[in-house]
Order: structure tokens, then C-alpha cells, then sequence
């Protein structure tokens, strides 16, 4: 006898068990089934994914159903489309000897005439999105009121994306004396008071550590300038180095707009929106799975295929218009018993939609702070030292370490942490170092006053701003730096502005037109022997990146990947067919 007969299970069922080459029961189904087929009971069952629910309640569904009546008698509730057609395919592969029994999906962005002829031609099994399924039920496509059996399947995630009134109106519809059997990877408190409200004495089991996870769901909100969106998503990607997300916006053209930006800022990011061909989606939907793309921009209707597990953010650019696509958006993150944290940008007058919202999902939001400028040097400093620590030697540098020894030669071990530290971190605090707070109060009046999409870092194309390595150290105050830089260019006073001296280096302003001149000037420059490195900075007063130089000491404009390095794609852009590189009139 294999394991899986002794759990009860018949011929039918084995055959296609083995089939389907399953050689022992995992333990939610070692537990569950023998309970299901002995037992009218209803059951709450908690599992991680991937542990084999759908074949907990899948087999002994199916054989206790009842396949000469054409008659509805298996409800199984699960939370999004893939899911529900995941468990479809599952059951049919797992009924494929059991003659006469039809399983049929209803879920919504697929035509629901042909669902209901579906139904219509007799389905023992109706798999259903909540959302779809008091749709049909509303226009009599469906009749639920005979079933004998109802799964939630993933209840933990229902109720994360705002289906507790669906789900309540759906049961409402069917018989008292049915048996419901609830799966979920977590038990979170809304959980158990469905359990309570909708089940009598379920049996109860645990596969692993029972997870309590009150609120797998942070929900947290900023509130800036309207003009500031952009910068701020910026922030909230580069304070978090290791983000893996799904940034929503309202529009396909914000969409668009915000994913360009980024990886023109060096983001591993891409856009997933309906202009898209199918194939170049895919193409961004796979490169997210592998995680070369760590913010994926998306609308809300292309993001509904998202089924990634792992995702810790989901950023909301803009709120949607209602607040059930909030509960969808970030139901997006927090799955399989892992947290997540849903993040939105708000303006001042969108505050009271975040208490509306927090009234539906009775979950209440946290107000945060923008991370300032120094605190996301800090945060990436300290994310570099660890990657650096962490990364592993390529064997394939031993033949070009000779000559890089010869061109360190002397520097010693403090000074090359330092530099080597310098050449990737500077960039960034050239960006952080002159930006302002975005943080809008509650009070205050609102930035920028209107409410555009929120790119309002775009540089002033009429000057650059510098980034020079000497500072108040070297003695130097803004009057007197002024006056070197005057000095050292021949240039009149008025063409070196906005001076502004730090401890250890300092930023000044020029017309774009003398760029070239000015890093020229400063190339191999040395004042007492010393270095001394001028740099067009990316700080927002700054220009839209000055032109590349070649073969400098020192660095500069190099910002490859972002500050999120952890992901190399190495195909920055490549997903992003439409607009990639070249930008289309948008700005
Ligand atoms: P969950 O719903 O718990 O996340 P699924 O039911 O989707 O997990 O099962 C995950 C995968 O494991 C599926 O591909 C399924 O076919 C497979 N699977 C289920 N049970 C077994 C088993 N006993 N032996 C081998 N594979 C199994
Ligand atoms: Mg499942």
C-alpha cells in the first residue's frame, strides 16, 4: 500500500496521483485528508506555500463529490486569477480518471459570458475569484445555494486585498449545513474571526510554527510637495538598498514616465503597462522574477498578474482612485507569511483619502518621515561597506592584479578603503548633500502648488553644479573659495555662484556653456601637491549630468547601477523597449 492509499484515497485519485509522480503526502496533506474523507467537518488547516493545499482539499473534494449530478457542489474561493487558474489546472489534473467531473474557473478580466457558459454545461467545481463570483452570483450566472463544500483558499491574503464583505456576501448564498475548510499561510486576527463567524468547531491543523502575524502589512505614507513625487520615490528606493517592487501609478503615461526615469537615474527598473506588446511584458515580468529589475512600475490593471512572492515594497506613486485597488496594490506584498510594506506618496489634500482607506482596511497608517539626504549616505555608505565585505573574489582579476598593485602602489590600507569607498559613494552624496527636505507638514503650504506628476527634480538645463574635493579643512570659506576658483579659471566673479563650502569639499554653480572648460581645467590639477577633483554634481540645483570625460583619476558621474547594486542586470534599460534611452517629448 503506497502512503497515498493509506490516507483513504481512491483508485481514480491514486492513479493520477502517480501520474502526476507525487510519492508521499506532504504533511498538510498527510493530516487534512484522512480528516476530509472520514469526517464531515469543517476545517481550518495552516500551511506555508508550497506545501501541497491544493491536493489537501483538492482530493478529498473530489472524490466526495459526486460526478453523475451536473450540480454545483465545490466552492473554492481564492484570491487572485493565477491562483485560481493555478488550483483549476491542479484539479484537473487530479480528476483526470474520475469520468464526468468538470472543474471551471471564474475570475474577472476574462469574459463573463463564457464563464457562464461554462457553468451552464454543469461544473461540480466552480474556482472562483471573490470579486467575479458576486458578480455572477448578482446576474444569476451561478447557483451556489446546493454546495456541499466551501474552500478559502489563501484566507490570510483575502483578507490583506479587502475581500471580507465579498466573502461574507458570497457565503451568505450558500446552504447553512455545508462544510468550509479554510486554508491560509498565516492566522492573523481577521482570520480566526472568520473562522469563528463562518465555521462550527473546525478541526484544526498546523503544518510548521503557527504564524500570528497580526498585520503581514505595514502600510506607511509620506506627504510631499506634489511637485516632489519623483524625488521622493527616489529616496524611499535609495534608503531601502535591498527593495524588491512593484511602484503603482494611476496612468499608463505616468507609468511609463516614472520607469524611464528611473533607469535614465540608474535603477534597475521597468515598466509592465497595456501599451505594451505581450512579449515585452513578459520580457519585464521575467526579469523581475530573476530580480534584475527591482522596481517594477506598473498600472494597476497590468499588475493583476503579478504572483511574485518575495516583493518587500510596494510603493504607491499616486493613490488610486478607489480605495479597494489600494487593498489589491498592496496585498501585492506581506504573502507567504513573510512582511511586507506598502508605501504612499501623498499630498497634503490627499490625507483624508488615507483615512478612508484606513476605515476599510482596518488597519491603521503609519506617517513617516522622509529619509534626509544625509541619512540615505549613511545608509548606502554602510550598505557598500557590507557589500564589499560580503562580495566574493573573481578568480578571473588574478592576471590584471599585478599591474593594479603596481598603479596602488603606496597607498596604504586606510587611504584605499577610503578611495575605493569614495569612487562609488560619492555620486551620492553629491545628489543628498544640497537636496531639500521633501517633507511637506501638515500645515504648511503645499510646495510647487500644483499637483503635476511629480518630476519636478529635473535639472535647470542653464547651469551645472560642481562637486570640488577642498573645503573649510583646506581653509577655505566660500568668499575665499570663490576667489580661487576666480583665480585658477580667469573668470569674472559672476561666473562662479551659489558657493557652498563643507567640512572636507565643497559645491559652486557656473554656466553650463563653460562645463567643458571648467573639468578640463581641473584635470590632473594639483595645488600643493594635491589633487585637487572638480565634478559635475547630480544634486537636483545641478545640470542634467554634464558631459562624460574620459580617462580621469577620481571618477566622476559614475552612478552605473544606482545605489542599488545588489542587483546587477547589466541590461539597465532593456525592458524597456518604448521609450529606453531615448525619451519620447515627455519632459
Ligand atoms: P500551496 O497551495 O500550499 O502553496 P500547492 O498546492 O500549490 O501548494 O503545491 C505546490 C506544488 O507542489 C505543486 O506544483 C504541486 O503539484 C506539488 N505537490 C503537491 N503535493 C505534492 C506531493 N505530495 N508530492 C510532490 N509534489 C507535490
Ligand atoms: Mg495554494
Amino acid at each position: 500500500m503506497t502512503k497515498f492509499e493509506a490516507l483513504g484515497l481512491a483508485q481514480p485519485l491514486l492513479d493520477a496521483i502517480s501520474d502526476l509522480g507525487f510519492e508521499t503526502p506532504s504533511e498538510v496533506q498527510e493530516k487534512s485528508i484522512p480528516v476530509l474523507l472520514e469526517k464531515d467537518t469543517d476545517l481550518v488547516a495552516l500551511a506555508q506555500t508550497g506545501t501541497g493545499k491544493t491536493a489537501a482539499f483538492g482530493f478529498p473534494m473530489i472524490q466526495k463529490i459526486n460526478a453523475d449530478s451536473r450540480t454545483t457542489q465545490g466552492l473554492i474561493l481564492s484570491p487572485t486569477r493565477e491562483l485560481c487558474l493555478q488550483i483549476t489546472n491542479e484539479l484537473k489534473l487530479y480528476s483526470k480518471y474520475v469520468k464526468g467531473l468538470n472543474v471551471v474557473a471564474i475570475y474577472g478580466g476574462a469574459s463573463i459570458t463564457e464563464q457562464a457558459k461554462q457553468i451552464k454545461r454543469g461544473a461540480q467545481i466552480v474556482v472562483a475569484t471573490p470579486g467575479r463570483m458576486k458578480d455572477m452570483i448578482g446576474r444569476n450566472m451561478v447557483d451556489i445555494s446546493k454546495i456541499d463544500y466551501c474552500v478559502l483558499d489563501e484566507a490570510d491574503e483575502m483578507l490583506n486585498m479587502g475581500f471580507y464583505e465579498d466573502i461574507k456576501d458570497i457565503l451568505s448564498n450558500t446552504p447553512e449545513e455545508k462544510l468550509t475548510w479554510l486554508f491560509s499561510a498565516t492566522m492573523p486576527k481577521e482570520v480566526a474571526s472568520i473562522a469563528k463567524k463562518f465555521m462550527h468547531q473546525p478541526v484544526e491543523i498546523t503544518v510548521g510554527t503557527k504564524n500570528a502575524g497580526a498585520a503581514t502589512v505595514q502600510h506607511e505614507f509620506y506627504m510631499v510637495g506634489g511637485r516632489d513625487r519623483y524625488a521622493a520615490l527616489k529616496r524611499l528606493a535609495d534608503a531601502n538598498p535591498g527593495i524588491f517592487s512593484v511602484v503603482f501609478c494611476r496612468t499608463k503615461r505616468d507609468t511609463q514616465r516614472v520607469a524611464e526615469k528611473l533607469i535614465e537615474d540608474g535603477y534597475n527598473a521597468g515598466a509592465l503597462h497595456g501599451d505594451l506588446s505581450q512579449n515585452q511584458r513578459d520580457l519585464v515580468m521575467n526579469a523581475f522574477r530573476k530580480k534584475q529589475v527591482q522596481m517594477l512600475v506598473a498600472t494597476d490593471v497590468a499588475a493583476r498578474g503579478i504572483d511574485v512572492d518575495d516583493i518587500t515594497h510596494v510603493i504607491n506613486y499616486q493613490l488610486p482612485d478607489e480605495i479597494e485597488t489600494y487593498t489589491h496594490r498592496s496585498g501585492r506584498t506581506g504573502r507567504a507569511g513573510k512582511s511586507g510594506i506598502s508605501m504612499v506618496i501623498i499630498t497634503r489634500s490627499e490625507l483624508r483619502k488615507i483615512k478612508s482607506i484606513e476605515s476599510k482596511i482596518k488597519q491603521e497608517f503609519i506617517q513617516k518621515q522622509l529619509p534626509s539626504g544625509i541619512e540615505i549616505c549613511e545608509i548606502q555608505l554602510y550598505h557598500l561597506a557590507n557589500k564589499i565585505k560580503e562580495t566574493k573574489v573573481n578568480k578571473d582579476i588574478d592576471a590584471y592584479l599585478p599591474a593594479i598593485y603596481d598603479v596602488l602602489e603606496g597607498i596604504d590600507r586606510e587611504e584605499l578603503i577610503k578611495k575605493m569607498v569614495s569612487v562609488e559613494f560619492s555620486q551620492f552624496f553629491n545628489y543628498y548633500s544640497k537636496t531639500k527636505d521633501l517633507n511637506s507638514s501638515e500645515s504648511g503650504k503645499e510646495r510647487g502648488g500644483r499637483d503635476d506628476a511629480g518630476y519636478g527634480d529635473i535639472p535647470n538645463e542653464g547651469s551645472v553644479r560642481y562637486f570640488i574635493n577642498i573645503g573649510e579643512r583646506d581653509g577655505y570659506d566660500w568668499m575665499s573659495l570663490k576667489d580661487f576658483l576666480r583665480d585658477t579659471l580667469n573668470l569674472e566673479k559672476e561666473d562662479i555662484f551659489n558657493v557652498d563650502t563643507k567640512d572636507s569639499f565643497s559645491f559652486f554653480n557656473t554656466e553650463a556653456n563653460i562645463t567643458e572648460f571648467i573639468l578640463q581645467t581641473f584635470t590632473d590639477f594639483k595645488v600643493d601637491g594635491r589633487f585637487v577633483n572638480v565634478e559635475v554634481s547630480k544634486s537636483p540645483g545641478g545640470s542634467k549630468g554634464g558631459k562624460k570625460r574620459s580617462g580621469r583619476k577620481g571618477g566622476g558621474g559614475r552612478r552605473k547601477d544606482g545605489g542599488n547594486k545588489s542587483f546587477k542586470s547589466g541590461k539597465k534599460g532593456g525592458f524597456n523597449k518604448k521609450g529606453g534611452k531615448k525619451r519620447s517629448g515627455f519632459y
